[in-house]
């Protein structure tokens, strides 16, 4: 075996090993995910490839997040169009 057959495999065999890693870093990004972090994983672990794909996206995961925002008085989730705290009954102060 040459060294230049050696070289090849050892270049094939990473590339397959990262290969993972780069596939999760774009799947990752698209659902708005973190890249670095599930390509880390993915190296180490790639069935955790299999599990971010079944995954949705980032943003869709839970709608109410964006639409419910924490009271000024209380901290409790209101609604962020809202105008009375249901928690607190505070008015909230709208620009
Ligand atoms: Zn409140």
């Amino acid at each position: 075996m040459s060294i230049h057959h050696l070289i090849f495999n050892a270049g094939f065999s990473y590339l397959l090993w990262i290969l993972p890693g780069i596939i999760a870093a774009f799947v990752a990004h698209s659902k708005h995910r973190s890249a670095l972090g599930w390509s880390f994983l993915c190296v180490i672990f790639p069935f955790a490839l299999i599990i971010l794909l079944l995954m949705g996206d980032k943003c869709c995961d839970r709608p109410e997040e964006s639409i419910y925002a924490p009271c000024p008085y209380c901290k409790e989730p209101i609604r962020k169009d809202a105008v009375l705290c249901r928690f607190c009954r505070m008015t909230i102060q709208r620009p």
